[in-house]
């Protein structure tokens, strides 16, 4: 079994405006730097499909995606907030990120792949049901575990976010949902203000969120070290069937919106720690996507050591 990378073309015409941050180049440049380091050749690379309407709507109403659908082909140049940018290809862009999230979840429960690694954008994680916003249109992750449960059967997901940004999306989503457990290690305070370490879920769902909120600066050590002593024991006592990985890598020391000192060998070092987790759980099922990052070099950088340690 290998690793899986599901990308799209049209990810690349979605087009956020001029100096936006969340731009084409950010994938672009990383599968660059999957072919030059040669990883390409050991992955299995597979376009997806948009994403049925269906599996979405079991997150976000059809009169939000509806309306959704009709302000990007308006013409509008973004949606709902200014940072929000879209063009005409937006809708089919989100539409095949989510496609790929299904397509790498149906992979890896059938045992065609160990793993897989979604590089897409628009990113999800602050997708809420009924708003756009932080870059995102609809929500990515917690489209793939419901996808995960209610097509294949699973029982339990886990969705481990470690975007420098709090994932609050996928959070009040899933938050009254005791199958999906759902953990972030973020910033704070930072965008989007979510996330304290009292937020633990609602309702039914108590106690299936944790949010591991980390002060400007942290590195390597300080990641390391909450994700051994608090996310991944976690994580292992929830018994999940799934891994979803909301793989934001704007921590990283290079990146423009974060103020953390994360380095490429630290995601590499993060990343053998969700496979050991993913071992111990579920058979190493791991479905990772990606959603923040955005300094070209550290991205790229971050992405190649990602999939390096997904194929050890
Ligand atoms: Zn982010």
């Amino acid at each position: 079994m290998t690793t899986g990378l599901v990308t799209a073309p049209v990810c690349l015409a979605h087009d956020t405006g001029p100096g936006h941050p969340e731009r084409p180049e950010r994938v672009s440049a990383a599968l660059e730097r999957l072919e030059v380091s040669g990883l390409m050749a050991d992955v299995e690379s597979v376009v997806p499909a948009a994403a049925p309407i269906e599996a979405i709507a079991r997150l976000h109403p059809r009169e939000h995606l509806e309306e959704l659908e009709r302000v990007i082909a308006s013409g509008a140049r973004s949606v709902n907030e200014p940072d929000m940018g879209i063009s005409t290809s937006s809708w089919e862009a989100a539409l095949s990120s989510s496609g790929a999230a299904l397509l790498a979840a149906d992979r890896v429960v059938a045992g065609e792949w160990q793993n897989a690694l979604c590089l897409v954008r628009p990113p999800g994680h602050h997708a809420e049901a009924t708003q756009a916003m932080g870059f995102c249109l609809i929500n990515h992750a917690a489209i793939a575990a419901k996808h995960l449960q209610e097509t294949h059967g699973l029982e339990r997901v886990a969705i481990l976010d470690f975007d420098v940004h709090h994932g609050n999306g996928t959070q009040h989503l899933l938050e009254d949902d005791p199958s999906v457990f759902f953990t972030s290690l973020h910033q704070w305070p930072l965008y989007p203000g979510t996330g304290a370490a009292d937020e633990r879920g609602i309702g039914d769902g108590l106690f299936a969120t944790l949010n591991v909120p980390l002060s400007a600066g942290s590195d390597d050590s300080v990641y390391l070290t909450a994700l051994e002593d608090l996310v991944l024991p976690a994580v292992e006592s929830f018994e999940p069937d799934a891994l979803i990985l909301s793989a934001g890598f704007d921590a990283h020391e290079r990146d423009p919106l974060g103020g953390m000192n994360v380095t490429t060998e630290g995601y590499a070092a993060m990343t053998r720690l969700f496979r050991d987790v993913a071992e111990k759980t579920c058979g190493g099922k791991i479905i990772s996507l990606l959603e923040g990052g955005y300094d070209l070099e550290g991205l790229s950088a971050s992405v190649e050591a990602h999939t390096a340690a997904l194929l050890a």
